[in-house]
């Protein structure tokens, strides 16, 4: 097949929607539909069939004359279908997925209610290709990804700054909230992680290197066991916790070559990481301060809403089902003293933990989970942190693990796809453009971009010689937020001209309060 024949393929399958025809579900022998398949020349379907355990029924469904292997459910009938599919795209594959087999193909389609629910998917696809961060950072000039670092970016200029200002940003916010900032090491000794549990739960995920005396050491694909490390240096007492240390260094995961893509998942990121280690009776506090940091920084990056997922215990796990029934009831009680409503994601938790997931919705409706707070009673076991109680004896902390944005990474191709490129002032990798008129005004405008440059505004010069439409269309096209247009009569008024990217209209204002007004604006919220 090849995308030519899907509207042929589709003008049948509404021939057969057309005709009505029922569905039934029919149970046969295994024997007889192993018979049955391979007489069609199904060879696959009878394969299938002959590996289903013995004395398992086989379900099949009828539609008209066409037999087909399926569990179900299906429609009654195939009029239930209506007019709500399409089909999008041709792909190979390989029979059981395994690339020593025959090839295959496998047609792509997706099935609506109805056609008003297909088209606003379409939509949403379309929207997305669009927005794609990938092309936008490629026209913006963020950063780019070549062959022999998959998976890892080479940041630019204007991409690192803005990467960077994601970083600044959060660090302040911790820092009001009582969050020190530490650096642990990029490898550490594979028994390490055999004690923590990731050698064992996540090791195939990790990268390890060899040191010249043959010493195993993995890099860390993330912060815990190294902030365990600090705890752990000097006696603590339960009047030091809580204890909050932050972390944003690189972190390295080995993910499959098909299931990276660009900023939404990487090989090597940082994320906005932290670890609070603090008593049983802080978790709800420290809860309930975590989450008003987060709709706070949610809110700056233009998130009003969020929703909120919670996982309990996975299959692969640490720690005792005691010590599961534990965390899983303290995080329990910490969101319902907060009032918060969450939806049960059954056994997607951490596997030291139960935690809260923080999803938020983009401009084009689809959903991206962010932040998270994970309750661990074993990893403090495991690495055997302990702090002096009131009573004099020693107690386990317990550590919440917690982030707001997940990886700068991916927060930063979030944004890019939800805002199309068009960033908030503060966050834009290049705020102002200077644009003259004409020759004249060079020598103004060359004050004007020292002045911005003084107040903290990043800024450039555009002195060329073309028309002014054509500088002012060049830098919208490249999503600038603000233009400031001179020429002689600003140069000797000292005023400038300001257009803001989407309004019609300019603005005079005396360089001074133009100035003073884009400070203002290139804060960094909350700092
Ligand atoms: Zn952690």
């Amino acid at each position: 097949f090849t995308p030519d024949d899907l509207g042929a393929i589709e003008k049948r399958m509404q021939e057969i929607v057309r005709r009505n025809e029922d569905i039934r579900r029919e149970v046969w022998d295994r024997d007889e539909a192993v018979a049955f398949f391979l007489k069609q020349g199904e060879d696959f379907k009878a394969e299938i069939i002959r590996d289903l355990p013995a004395d398992q029924e086989v379900s099949l469904y009828r539609q008209g004359d066409f037999i087909d292997l399926c569990r179900g459910p299906h429609l009654p009938a195939t009029s239930k279908l209506g007019d709500g599919f399409k089909l999008m795209k041709v792909a190979g594959a390989y029979w059981r997925g395994n690339a020593d087999n025959a090839q295959l193909q496998r047609i792509y389609g997706t099935a609506w209610r109805d056609k008003k629910e297909l088209n606003a998917y379409l939509k949403q696809l379309e929207e997305a290709e669009k927005r794609d961060h990938r092309k936008l950072a490629r026209e913006m000039g963020l950063f780019h990804i070549q062959q022999e670092a998959v998976g890892s970016m080479f940041w630019h200029p204007k991409g690192w700054r803005m990467r960077q200002n994601l970083e600044n940003y959060i660090r302040g916010k911790m820092e009001k909230g009582g969050y020190q900032e530490v650096s642990t090491p990029q490898m550490m000794d594979r028994i390490l992680w055999e004690k923590s549990g990731h050698w064992d739960k996540y090791g195939d995920d990790m990268f390890t290197v060899c040191t010249h005396d043959h010493r195993e050491m993995a890099v860390k694909p993330m912060n815990c066991p190294g902030h365990v490390q600090i705890f752990n240096q000097g006696i603590k007492s339960y009047r030091d916790l809580p204890i909050r240390l932050g972390e944003f260094t690189t972190l390295f995961r080995n993910e499959a070559h098909g299931a990276l893509h660009g900023l939404m998942r990487a090989r090597s990121f940082s994320q906005d990481d932290a670890h609070i280690f603090c008593t049983e009776g802080q978790i709800n506090e420290e809860t309930a301060a975590f989450i008003t940091m987060l709709r706070e920084v949610y809110k700056d990056f233009g998130f009003e809403s969020f929703r909120i997922k919670f996982s309990d215990r996975p299959e692969k796990r640490a720690g005792a089902d005691e010590t599961w029934d534990k965390a899983e009831g303290a995080l329990r009680e910490a969101v319902e003293s907060l009032g918060l409503e969450c939806e049960l994601n059954p056994g997607e938790g951490a596997f030291y933990g139960p935690k809260l997931e923080f999803v938020l919705r983009d401009a084009i409706g689809r959903d991206w989970q962010c932040g998270t707070l994970q309750v661990d009673f074993v990893l403090p076991e495991r690495l055997d942190a302990h702090y002096i109680g009131e009573d004099g004896e020693k107690h386990r902390p317990v550590m919440l693990h917690r982030a707001i944005l997940g990886s700068f990474e991916r927060f930063l191709g979030i944004l890019i796809e939800n805002y199309a490129g068009r960033f908030p002032f503060w966050l834009a990798p290049l705020q102002v453009v200077v644009a003259t008129i004409t020759n004249d005004a060079d020598e103004y405008a060359a004050k004007v971009l020292a002045e911005l440059t003084q107040a903290g505004v990043k800024v450039e010069l555009d002195t060329r010689n073309e028309k002014i439409n054509y500088k002012i269309r060049e830098h919208s096209h490249a999503k600038v937020p603000v233009i400031m247009v001179i020429g002689a009569k600003e140069a000797a008024e000292g005023t400038v001209a300001v257009r803001r990217l989407g309004g019609k209209d300019q603005e005079i204002l005396a360089l001074e309060t133009a100035i003073a007004k884009l400070r203002e604006e290139a804060v960094i919220p909350g700092s």
